[in-house]
């Protein structure tokens, strides 16, 4: 049973769409009050600093900052972002098992070409159930699945007993777009009505789905000279858009700032590789170029 869901935007304060739904259902609860009647919906504008001053953060990025280790230190932390994170998780948590909240969906924005891109951190009956449905009705829909320890996991959706981070793009960070704002609003509803359908135990009986699940691999850094320093080629512009396509041994990967090409070594076991979050602005201060993802095919 599902009994209290938290819908999060401004998690990340320049990832507008989520910010813009929050603050329109805040206004408008009539928007989202009855698509699922037999649990407390609450919205939460997760870091409003940021999202005052259109930023993905003011201090430290809030969406690395709900490991259990943050959440515990026994100093008050100077910095806003593991301030806010304690507050949220005093509010919705405490995170592990006596946690108050059944489900986060938590939605953000990247500029990669990722679509409505659906990430699970477990494998939860009801978030598998339900994304699997979204994949059908929606034709640009996708499965992430990214398995952590989830007391070590730093996101804000790990404060519940189960999450979806919901990443939508290309969108521009800082701007809205009104298309990806009324399909975003749609499969968020969505969520809802079949959190509804699942405590009434009608989802749990619908026929398996067939779904592809880009399953976390590893992450791909730029090209750096020995010991650091500034990043030494681009992605390959025969590469930059083309998530969750098939990356194979001997493919451009990176064109260097002198018109070189960098080409993919393929990975030691000889596996298929899909990256994904190719060229996301806000990964270049973390050093990631893009994940690397394997794909496998299920029934969920
Ligand atoms: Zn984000």
């Amino acid at each position: 049973m599902i009994n209290t869901i938290v819908i999060a935007g401004g998690t990340h304060g320049n990832e507008r769409t989520g910010v813009s739904l929050v603050e329109k259902w805040k206004a408008h609860p009539e928007c989202y009050n009855t698509l699922c009647k037999s649990a407390t919906v609450d919205v939460v504008l997760a870091n409003p600093e940021a999202v005052r001053l259109n930023r993905r953060y003011c201090d430290h990025d809030l969406n690395r900052a709900f490991a259990q280790t943050c959440l515990d230190m026994s100093v008050e932390p100077a910095q806003y972002e593991f301030r806010r994170a304690r507050e949220l998780n005093k509010i919705y948590g405490p995170k592990g098992e006596n946690t108050r909240t059944d489900l986060i969906l938590d939605v953000h924005n990247t500029g990669s070409n990722m679509g409505y891109c659906l990430i699970l951190s477990t494998r939860d009956p009801f978030t598998m159930k339900a994304s699997a449905v979204l994949t059908q009705e929606f034709e640009d829909a996708w499965i992430y699945y990214q398995p952590e320890e989830r007391s070590a996991s730093p996101y804000f959706g790990t404060v519940a007993k189960a999450d979806v981070c919901i990443e939508i793009g290309p969108q521009q960070h800082g701007t809205l777009n009104a298309a990806i704002f009324e399909r975003s609003e749609k499969l968020v509803k969505r969520y809802l009505e079949l959190a509804e359908e699942w405590n009434r135990g009608e989802l749990q009986k619908r026929a398996p789905i067939k779904v592809e699940v880009y399953t976390q691999l590893r992450d791909l850094g730029y090209p750096k000279p020995q010991g650091g320093g500034a990043i030494q080629a681009m992605i390959h512009p025969e590469l930059d858009g083309h998530d969750y396509r098939e990356l194979r041994q001997g493919d451009k990967l990176f064109r260097t700032f002198d018109g070189k090409d960098i080409l993919f070594d393929g990975e030691p076991d000889g596996r298929s590789v899909y990256p994904i979050f190719i060229n996301e602005p806000a990964y270049y201060e973390k050093d990631i170029a893009m994940s690397l993802t394997v794909k496998t095919v299920e029934e969920w």
